[in-house]
This record gives C-alpha cells, sequence and structure tokens, in this order.
C-alpha cells in the first residue's frame, strides 16, 4: 500500500519525490558533475582537465566474510563521490574537499610527513599510486564532492580513493611530457585502495568495497568470490524490487571499533582448524571440531561458515528471480550478525525489528562493517508505505535522538570517468 498523500514510487524516480521525510539527498552524475567543476573553479580559478566519479555500495549479502576468502553480493548505489582534477605549473598540490571548504597546499611529494584528516586517503593513494607507476611527483589541483554520507557502512572512504586513482591516472595520461600510465587491472586497482585503507586509515579492510565500487554495473549484483577471484555481475532479482536503506545516524569508526579483532579470531579459529581460511570450513567440520576452539572462536567462526553458505544460496535464488528467499536470507544474516559476530547495536537490531513490519518488507538487515551505519530491507518497490515508513522513522527519532535517513535504491554502475568535453 502506498501511503495516500504520495504518488507511485519508482525506485529511481523517488529520488525527485517531493517528500517531507528525512531522505539522503542524491542527484545525478551530470549534475554532480556540474557541482564539483563549479566548485573546482571557485576554489582554482580553472576548469578542471578530467572528473571522476565513483559510487558507494550495498552488500545485499556476505557480511565480514571477504576476508575470510568468502563470497559476497554488493552492488553499487547511485551515491557517489565526485574527483575534479588539473595539472598545475607548480609542484605543488592544491586540493579541497566540500566537507571543509578549506584549500590546502601539499608537497607534490607525499613522503612529507602525515597529511591529516581526510587527506590521508589522498596521501595514500598518491604514495601508493606513484611508487607502482614509478612517477616523479607533479602538481596539480583536485577538488572533491560527494553524495555519500560519510560513516554510514557505504563506503565513502573506498568510493574517495577509488575517484582520486581515476582522477591521478587520467590527470597523468593527459600530460604529454610525461609517460603514458597504463590503468591496472580492476583487481589491482582495488588492492591499492585497500592498502591505503591498511596503511593511512589503520582499518584492516577486505577487498570487497574497493571491488565493487569499480566494477559494480547497472541492474546487477556483483558476486565476487575471494577464493576464486572472480567478479560475476548477477541480475537484480525483479525490476520491481528495491533496497530500502535507511542510515541509523550512527557514525561507525572501523578503525577503533572491534573490526580487527573479528579478523584476528577468525584467523586464530582458521589456523585451530588447520584451515588456510574459514572458506574451507563447512558447518559440519565446525561442528565436529568445536572443542578446538574458544567459545567466542567458535561463534564468530558459526557465522562466517554459515554466512558464506547463505549468499551461494542467495546468488542462486537471485538467478531464480526467487526474492522471498533471498529475504528470509537476509533476516537470517542479520541474526547471525547481531548473535554470533557482535558488530549489530541496538539502532540497527530496533530499525531491523521494524522495518521488517513494513506491508511488503522480504527481509532485512544491517549492511557493511556495523557498530553503526546502515541497514537495508528487499521489498516490492510499490509496497513500501512512506506514511508507515515516515510514522516508524519519528518514533526511532524521539527514541534514539538520532536523525535516521533513507533512501530507495536499486543497482547502479560503478566508477566512472567524464572527460571535459563529454
Ligand atoms: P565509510 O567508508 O563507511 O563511509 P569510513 O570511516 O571508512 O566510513 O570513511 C569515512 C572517511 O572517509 C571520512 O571521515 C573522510 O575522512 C573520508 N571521506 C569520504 N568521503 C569524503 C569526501 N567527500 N571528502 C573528504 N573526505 C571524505
Ligand atoms: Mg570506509
Amino acid at each position: 500500500m502506498i501511503g495516500s498523500a504520495f504518488p507511485q514510487l519508482n525506485a529511481r524516480d523517488s529520488l525527485q519525490l517531493v517528500s517531507p521525510l528525512p531522505q539522503i539527498s542524491t542527484c545525478s552524475a551530470a549534475q554532480l558533475r556540474e557541482q564539483v567543476a563549479r566548485f573546482y573553479a571557485g576554489k582554482f580559478s580553472n576548469i578542471p582537465s578530467s572528473i571522476c566519479l565513483a559510487p558507494g555500495r550495498i552488500n545485499l549479502i556476505g557480511e565480514h566474510v571477504d576476508y575470510n576468502s568468502g563470497v559476497v553480493l554488493p552492488f553499487a548505489i547511485d551515491l557517489h563521490s565526485a574527483v575534479a582534477v588539473g595539472l598545475n605549473s607548480t609542484s605543488l598540490i592544491r586540493v579541497s574537499s566540500q566537507l571543509d571548504g578549506v584549500v590546502h597546499e601539499l608537497s607534490a611529494a607525499p613522503d612529507a610527513g602525515r597529511w591529516p584528516g581526510w587527506l590521508r586517503y589522498l596521501q595514500g593513494t598518491l604514495k601508493l599510486w606513484s611508487q607502482r607507476t614509478e612517477r616523479p611527483p607533479f602538481g596539480f589541483d583536485l577538488a572533491v564532492t560527494s553524495t555519500l554520507p560519510m560513516g554510514a557502512g557505504l563506503s565513502s572512504s573506498a568510493s574517495l580513493c577509488v575517484a582520486i586513482l581515476s582522477a591521478l591516472q587520467t590527470a597523468a595520461t593527459g600530460r604529454a611530457s610525461l609517460p603514458q600510465v597504463e590503468q591496472p587491472p580492476t583487481w589491482e586497482q582495488a588492492q591499492l585502495c585497500q592498502q591505503v585503507e591498511h596503511q593511512f586509515a589503520n582499518v584492516p579492510c577486505g577487498l570487497m568495497d574497493q571491488l565493487v565500487v569499480l566494477a559494480g554495473q547497472r541492474n546487477h549484483l556483483l558476486a565476487i568470490d575471494f577464493h576464486e577471484m572472480t567478479l560475476e555481475p548477477i541480475p537484480w532479482p525483479g525490476s520491481d524490487l528495491s533496497c530500502l536503506l535507511i542510515h541509523t545516524g550512527v557514525q561507525h569508526d572501523l578503525a577503533t571499533s572491534e573490526y580487527g579483532l573479528r579478523r584476528a579470531t577468525c584467523e586464530s579459529a582458521a589456523r585451530k582448524l588447520g584451515a588456510l581460511s574459514l572458506r574451507s570450513v563447512t558447518l559440519e567440520n565446525l561442528l565436529a571440531a568445536s572443542s578446538a576452539l574458544t567459545d567466542l572462536e567458535f561463534k564468530r567462526a558459526r557465522h562466517v561458515v554459515s554466512e558464506i553458505e547463505r549468499t551461494m544460496q542467495a546468488t542462486a535464488n537471485c538467478r531464480a528471480g526467487q526474492a522471498e528467499q533471498l529475504g528470509r536470507l537476509m533476516d537470517e544474516s542479520h541474526v547471525s550478525l547481531r548473535d554470533d559476530y557482535e558488530v549489530s547495536c541496538m539502532e540497527l537490531d530496533y530499525l531491523v525489528e521494524q522495518v521488517r513490519q513494513l506491508p511488503g518488507v522480504l527481509g532485512a538487515r544491517m549492511t557493511g562493517g556495523g557498530f553503526g551505519g546502515s541497514m537495508i530491507a528487499l521489498l516490492p518497490t510499490q509496497s513500501l508505505s512512506l506514511s508507515l515508513l515516515e510514522k516508524l522513522l519519528a518514533t526511532y527519532e524521539s527514541r534514539f535522538g538520532l536523525n535516521p535517513r533513507w533512501l530507495l535504491c536499486q543497482p547502479s554502475s560503478g566508477s566512472i570517468e567524464l572527460n571535459s568535453g563529454d
């Protein structure tokens, strides 16, 4: 049922809806491109030579399994980081993000000290990319704008690194006096951006976010198998289906949270089970060998092993268009993340529980690393009742004193480069 005060919903058109609800604001790639070009011009009194957009992502299912050689099923969303770039004739980098609007002037050699705040992502990407390409430092101007909420579990950091990497690549390619740089393959680019997180942001993340940000496809999920190292686009299970995304308003902080501990516990469980990773462990193996593990290792491993099975099943369900089964797997995934992996929080649990009761909802779960961030629900687009959602969010707001924001999503495409003539 549609709330009577609102027109019928289509996932993409809903972005244009005039709704009293606190939606995550978004805009088209063309609008974002104009916005970042304007921002760049305002800061550097010039026009950029190229603009690179990289999306955020939602993980439909397969949480905390990428670093266990598992399988995941994420998709890129219509929220982006936008990076505009142009060479300057100095040996300095001038850079600004709409986040604070400050123009930072930095040495083009990224070795000089630790760059503060968000600049660490630029420093890391620039340093690792320069090492890989053996490129001498060169001066450039770079501006960043974004429609992605940060710390919302939608991978704004991976999106930022991928957009910066593409921008550096195009900036260098555009300069005739510099040797041309061949674009490295997707896995290599993703690994470079992952190393930025590890070495410069202190987040020991897996590789899922970077891969889907780079290689997501419109109307498709991306099945990633970290053991086989394969990427396979899987058609979205129904054009009438959408993912309702709600950001709890709780910003996660994976670097200081328990993310690293989870990873270490999985590795020690695998070692005790004589496995290279938890990917090669079945539920039967795990139960049979449970006495070799501490209770905590057993619980963590049970999440990983069962989540990998659920994700494989979910991939088969998507192929067969079996949305109801998919929804049930999402429900089970949330319970496992909440009880065995213990990465949920009361705000996520509350929203998952409440949204699960909305008409048409087939399944709901937290998405992303957890400890805050966002939840998702799968439902037929037309069944979303905006009036019920409004009531639910108002109750949440008064109960937790937080400002939740929502968006209806379907899979969008991965990172794109726009030359100034596009
Ligand atoms: P998530 O990736 O889930 O959004 P993280 O904590 O991993 O959360 O990354 C958020 C950080 O990424 C921000 O604190 C900021 O440093 C950086 N970041 C992301 N987008 C931008 C942007 N548009 N401008 C500046 N910094 C950004
Ligand atoms: Mg991140």
